[in-house]
């Protein structure tokens, strides 16, 4: 380097470290990232990108823009409520209320009043699903719905055979597919049936000595139609009790009761009362709480899953089972709201909406998302803006995730809170003018 190179002049480490706000923002940052943020930041000065006075205070600005997670809170404006590029189910107060709680040191396996240990990890959350579903007789609580999966075929039929029907065999996203995961267990699959059209006698044809378990699978995102025939639950339930063999159903999206918005999607308490010994659900679906998978059934069934070595593999966190408990004792979770939104008030909110930015409000049909009711229109409105608008609303703060169809930009706000209407229409008013900024200097 040259003497009168100017990057001679760029700030040296110990002095960028020793800054007083870059000292206090140890207290919410780590050593590493602090250091990466000034050695990025004097990068940019060496490839010529600032010059050297403007090292400090640019150091300045990146370590107060940083904060110890890089996770974006996103305004879900696009109608879909259980949005799986989004995190799936927005958690309700007191579900982010126990969350916090229970971060802390909290009393997870331990008796208060004995000072003893107890073996009744999860007995919360576990009293609180059988108080919202009384047609289980036991609950356990696991790390998600796939895992919940994994635990009752190995715990059921590892080493045996699983009769499912090959209408059932999907595919459920992200390249997750159902078989290939049972198959994981070391348990053998027994594909009964055709992909339209499984009978109860194919099933019945099917069982044998080598049978672990009957698995009936709601095929989640996608819908058969036209020739088709399956066996449900209830007709399952006879073959399954004759034979003294466990009947699983994996509900995936998780109703606990019927809802009669939702007509084709199964419940629990329905599947239970149909005859399923067991029954999977996620916890993050249509359940609206934390990322979890829910086994309701028979006590004999759930204790065999819960007494299985790979039960400790696939528990939940304290964390899951704070938010699971408080999502079913507390107020209606935000992804009851949005299903259930009143089609008058959200028509107002959009209205407002789009009175202030003078945008036109055009029908728009939500959906449940996250494989839930695949097809079923939430009927509801949304803002129509410019389709270049997206963009700008994404990289806005906050972030807004439109829905982008037919070369426009859709607002919905089924699933955004009401009370972040007026952050919404910042967030609206910002992009439009960079959009316009943009068109002017083309
Ligand atoms: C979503 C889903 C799963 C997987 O549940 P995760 O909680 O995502 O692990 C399994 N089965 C069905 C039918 C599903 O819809």
């Amino acid at each position: 380097m040259a003497p009168d190179d100017p990057r001679r002049l760029i700030p040296r480490t110990d002095h960028l470290l020793d800054l007083p706000p870059v000292r206090r923002a140890r207290h919410r940052l780590s050593e590493t990232v602090i250091r990466s943020l000034v050695d990025e930041t004097q990068q940019r000065a060496r490839r010529g990108e600032i010059a050297s006075h403007e090292v400090a205070p640019a150091v300045l600005a990146a370590v107060a823009a940083r904060s110890a997670t890089t996770l974006t809170p996103v305004l879900n404006a696009t109608g879909v409520i259980v949005h799986t590029n989004l995190g799936r189910a927005p958690l309700s107060e007191a579900a982010v209320e126990a969350l916090v709680a229970a971060s802390g040191y909290v009393d997870v396996e331990l008796d208060l009043a004995t000072g003893t240990r107890t073996r009744t990890r999860g007995a919360a959350a576990r009293a609180a699903l059988l108080a919202a579903c009384p047609a289980a007789e036991d609950a356990l609580v696991v790390n998600n719905g796939a895992a919940a999966l994994v635990l009752a075929t190995t715990a059921l039929a590892a080493g045996r055979e699983v009769v499912i029907s090959r209408g059932e065999l999907v595919e459920i996203g992200a390249g997750f597919r159902l078989p290939e995961l049972i198959q994981s267990t070391g348990a053998r699959l027994h594909e009964v049936g055709t992909t339209n059209r499984t009978h109860l006698h194919d099933y019945a044809q099917a069982i044998g000595p080598d049978t672990g378990c009957l698995l009936k699978v709601h095929p989640s995102n996608f819908r058969l139609q036209g020739f088709t025939s399956a066996v449900e639950v209830d007709q399952l339930h006879p073959l399954a009790r004759t034979h003294g063999i466990p009947l699983v159903a994996d509900l995936g999206s998780g109703l606990l009761h019927p809802d009669p918005l939702l007509p084709a999607e199964p419940d629990v308490t329905s599947a239970l009362s149909g005859g399923a010994d067991a029954v999977i659900i996620s916890g993050d679906k249509l359940l609206g709480g934390p990322q979890a998978g829910v086994v309701l059934g028979r006590s004999d069934v759930v204790a065999r899953m819960a007494r299985h070595p790979l039960a400790r593999a696939v528990r939940a966190d304290k964390l899951a089972l704070a938010a699971l408990e408080a999502t079913l004792a507390g107020g209606s979770p935000p992804v009851a709201q949005a299903l259930h939104a009143d089609p008058d008030r959200l028509r107002g909110r959009v209205e407002r909406l789009a009175a202030a930015v003078g945008a036109p409000v055009v029908p728009h049909e939500g959906r449940v998302g996250g494989g839930g009711a695949p097809g079923v229109p939430l009927p509801g409105w949304a803002l129509r803006l410019p389709e270049a608008a997206a963009p700008a609303l994404r990289a806005g703060d906050p972030a807004v995730l439109p829905r982008v169809h037919d070369h426009a930009c859709l607002i919905d706000l089924r699933c955004v809170p009401e009370a972040d209407d007026d952050r919404l229409l910042a967030a609206v008013r910002a992009a439009l003018a960079a959009v316009a900024d943009d068109g002017g200097s083309e």
